[in-house]
């Protein structure tokens, strides 16, 4: 059975035929779901999409399955701004990375259409607003562009992205495009990203390189009409405090005191609140898993949406690369998505996001001053007409925007993926190995794995 048709077997719930091993490690269709006689209760730890995966394939065994999530509603890391504009805004996950996942897959098997409208990138470069066209006369951005599109082929120490920069001479009026393209992307910066775990996601990203975003949906609503047979069995407003493993029954007690039981739990709560010990574990995690979780990063970010009175950058624009402050805006609204076409959103990682946050809510003054040096006249701070910050680091629940490679991450996501006595297992984009961290389909996957590790036992 051909690749593409298996995932989406598994996206509905239909049975695998074959086994994928760079998603399913080393498995058979047998072992995942067919031979399966588990016949417990499986207790799930958050409503993200790892979650809300996992429930759904358990359902589809007929496993009893119970989602306990902490906030208010479901979707994690995908969530949705409506009423702000004419559109729906993404305040977490946007992009679809490629059209060989799960997710995508998923999200083709509804009637969602996609943006396919041509758009061009914009540099913000020696104080000039250049397209993406003219920029392919400049010297040091071919030079920083070959480096960029080698970085699978790194084979050097495990430094920072920064510090191999200036190693291979990117010159400093580019650098700020070389944060955004890596550092920022990674959900972080440049001086904190590790070169091995960026060369390592490289070679096994499997997902194919195009991005695709939405035309007329949200990717909130692609979720909730997929997995809409779940959704009754996510307890929201139940922040989980602790998960006691040491009987044959787990014990789980929410913030409220309230008291659960299952077989067996799937933890896919994001990196931060395993590392900021929100959860009490009894017996305690063990010592590889603690390790793990100082290993692999998770820092500040922050999406900020601005809505304007009238647009003032051209109408086919997509991505604005700055030089200070924010490292990348875009137009979440172009390629078709919206009539007015009038927001555009500053999206902004690790050390740059931690200065931004510092400025509190005069950050906006701080943006609109980078869009008027960008585009003059003062045009962004006399248009603004809304504005909303979206600080995933603010988030109780959340506590930082994705996981990325520091230097010396190594296997850290392989240990923190292990069972612990065959009772408690990890899901979320955290705990992935083949390359999709920090990703939705990365998140489905790992939950894909942690269901046929739970039914194997
Ligand atoms: C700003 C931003 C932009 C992004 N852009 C993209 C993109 O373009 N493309 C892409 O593919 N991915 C993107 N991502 C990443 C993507 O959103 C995540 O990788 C994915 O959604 C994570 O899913 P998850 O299920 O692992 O975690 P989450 O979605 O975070 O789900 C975990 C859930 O656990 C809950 N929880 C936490 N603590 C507890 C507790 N104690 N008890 C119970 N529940 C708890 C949380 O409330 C949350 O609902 C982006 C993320 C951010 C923040």
């Amino acid at each position: 059975m051909k690749r593409r048709r298996f995932l989406q077997n598994v996206a509905l719930g239909l049975p695998a035929i074959s086994c994928m091993p760079s998603l399913l490690l080393s498995c058979k269709k047998e072992e995942l779901f067919d031979d399966s006689s588990f016949s417990g209760s499986v207790a799930i730890v958050g409503a993200g999409a790892a979650g809300m995966y996992a429930a759904y394939l358990l359902n589809g065994q007929n496993v009893k399955v119970k989602i306990y999530e902490a906030s208010d509603n479901y979707g994690g890391r995908i969530r949705p701004l409506k009423n702000f504009s004419d559109f729906t805004i993404e305040l977490g996950a946007e992009e679809i990375r490629g059209n060989n996942s799960l997710w995508y897959d998923l999200i083709a098997s509804t009637n969602a259409e996609f943006v396919t409208a041509g758009l061009t990138d914009f540099y913000f470069v020696d104080s000039l607003l250049k397209p993406e066209g003219e920029m392919t006369g400049d010297g040091d951005f071919l030079h920083l562009r070959e480096i960029v599109d080698n970085l699978a082929n790194y084979s050097g120490a495990d430094i920072n992205a920064q510090i191999y920069g200036n190693i291979a001479g990117i010159a400093g009026r580019i650098e700020p495009i070389y944060n955004a393209w890596v550092g920022n992307d990674y959900g972080t910066s440049n001086a904190r990203v590790g070169m091995a775990g960026i060369q390592e996601s490289k070679n096994l990203w499997a997902s194919g390189n195009n991005k695709y975003r939405l035309l007329h949906r949200d990717l909130f609503s692609i979720i909730e009409e997929r997995f809409s047979s779940i959704l009754g069995q996510i307890h929201l407003n139940t922040p989980i405090v602790s998960i006691d493993y040491s009987s044959s029954k787990i014990k789980l007690m929410s913030e409220g005191g309230e008291k659960f039981e299952a077989d067996r739990v799937i933890v896919t709560v994001p990196l931060r609140i395993l590392f900021d010990n929100v959860i009490d574990f009894i017996p305690n995690l063990p010592p590889l898993h603690l390790q793990s979780l100082s290993n692999i990063g998770m820092d500040k970010g922050i999406k900020i949406i601005l809505r304007f009175s009238s647009r003032f950058w051209n109408d086919n624009t997509y991505r604005i690369y700055g030089s200070s402050l924010v490292p990348l805006f875009w137009a979440p609204g172009s390629g078709g998505k919206s009539s007015a076409n009038d927001v555009l959103t500053a999206f902004v990682m690790g050390e740059k996001a931690e200065q931004l946050d510092s400025l509190g809510d005069t950050m906006i003054t701080t943006i609109l001053a980078e869009l008027d040096q960008i585009f003059g006249n003062n045009v962004a701070s006399s248009t603004l007409v809304g504005h909303h910050i979206m600080n995933w680091g603010d988030d109780p629940y959340i506590r930082g925007a994705y996981s990325y490679p520091k230097p010396g991450t190594g296997n850290a996501r392989a240990l923190l993926a292990e069972p612990i006595s065959d009772k408690v297992f990890f899901a979320g984009e955290a705990t992935h190995t083949g390359g999709h961290f920090g990703t939705v389909q990365g998140a489905m996957e790992s939950a894909l794995r942690a269901v046929s590790q739970v039914l194997k036992t």
